[in-house]
């Protein structure tokens, strides 16, 4: 990993934070270069908007420090402030006022100079499709519409650091695909950007280095294809109906099995298994295999091999535990 002049743009570590006796944080070290995108991702609850929060200085951490750009954050907390850009997951623009007056609004909040306002007001609703909409007032927005406003609030000043908590929530394609292209465009003039998600075809279009956080920590960092690299097992996912023959899952390594439905299981087997070497041993029981197919190397299953749950869906208990 990279790390500039000052180190890295982003150094988070060990920070915790409870909820009463809820530990949400146990511990996280994040650090984010500049140019870099870092997407967070988790299921719900796993901790993002925590971890968000508390490097934005909107809530205070049990334990642990946050730098930005070399400055201590809660030492700084103006100076840090200015380097920052920050969309929470709440879209927060002003309704009475145009897009254009709530561009300017955030940049002067932000210490942008009178006479720049304008021009990066402008320049930024260019870049998030906004241009033809500046007299447009907030309450006559569409969803997408505001979403892209209240991102581009974020950016109005030029963060060097940009905190995006779940920013396509309830935006159509068009708005995801035009949000994402301007993440990408800002990490490749130089902002570090941590993008909190649960949605995995958007930590694939954003070429993001991926967090995998869950629980309240963090299970491991890296790209997709080395996630996938260091996680995927190859293997066959297949389901049975009723009880399964035996010896068809002799000398096979059970990474899952799980219920499906009333009377099916399905099970994930690693290895250099065939597919017609599984129906081959399910012999004259071979109606009883419902389905079969190749475990294939995505993200959700690299998701699934580290935290035993889907990103976005069903739960998948661990071998371990769901052998009986
Ligand atoms: P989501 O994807 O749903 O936004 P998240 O990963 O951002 O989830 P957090 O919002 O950080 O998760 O929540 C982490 C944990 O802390 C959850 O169990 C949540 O219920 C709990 N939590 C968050 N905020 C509070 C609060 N103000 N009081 C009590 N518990 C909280």
């Amino acid at each position: 990993m990279r790390s500039g002049k000052y180190g890295f743009m982003l150094q988070a570590r060990s920070i915790t934070k409870s909820y009463g006796l809820l530990d949400a944080l146990r511990g996280v070290d994040l650090s984010v270069d500049a140019g870099q995108i870092v997407a967070l991702l988790g299921r719900n609850g796993a901790g993002k908007t925590t971890l968000i929060s508390i490097i934005a200085g909107l809530l205070k951490a049990d334990g642990g420090t946050v730098e930005v750009n070399g400055l201590d954050a809660s030492g700084h907390p103006d100076e840090v402030a200015r380097l920052l850009g920050v969309a929470p997951q709440e879209t927060g623009v002003y309704r009475v006022l145009t897009v254009r007056e709530n561009l300017e609004f955030f940049a002067d909040l932000a210490g942008v100079p009178k006479k720049k306002r304008t021009t990066q007001a402008e320049e930024v609703a260019e870049q998030l499709g906004l241009s033809e909409l500046l007299s447009r007032k907030g309450s006559e927005l569409s969803g997408g519409e505001t979403r892209r406003l209240h991102t581009a609030c974020a950016l109005v000043h030029r963060p060097r650091l940009l905190l995006l908590d779940e920013p396509t929530v309830g935006a159509d394609v068009a708005t995801r695909q035009q949000l994402i292209e301007s993440v990408r465009g800002l990490a490749a003039d130089g902002a570090a950007v941590v993008y909190t998600t649960h949605y995995l075809p958007e930590v694939e279009a954003l070429e993001a280095d991926i967090v995998i956080i869950h629980q309240g920590e963090i299970l491991d960092r890296g790209t997709q294809a080395e996630l996938i690299e260091r996680h995927h097992r190859g293997g066959l996912w297949f389901t049975v109906e009723g009880e399964l023959p035996s010896g068809v899952l002799s000398g096979l390594e059970v990474l899952h099995q799980r219920p499906d439905g009333d009377d099916r299981e399905q099970f994930l087997v690693g290895g250099d298994i065939r597919m017609v070497e599984l129906v081959e041993r399910f012999g004259s029981q071979a109606a009883q295999l419902v389905s079969v197919e190749r475990n294939l190397p995505d993200l959700d299953r690299v998701f699934m091999a580290v935290t035993g749950e889907s990103a976005d869906g069903d739960g998948v208990e661990p071998v371990e535990q769901a052998a009986r």
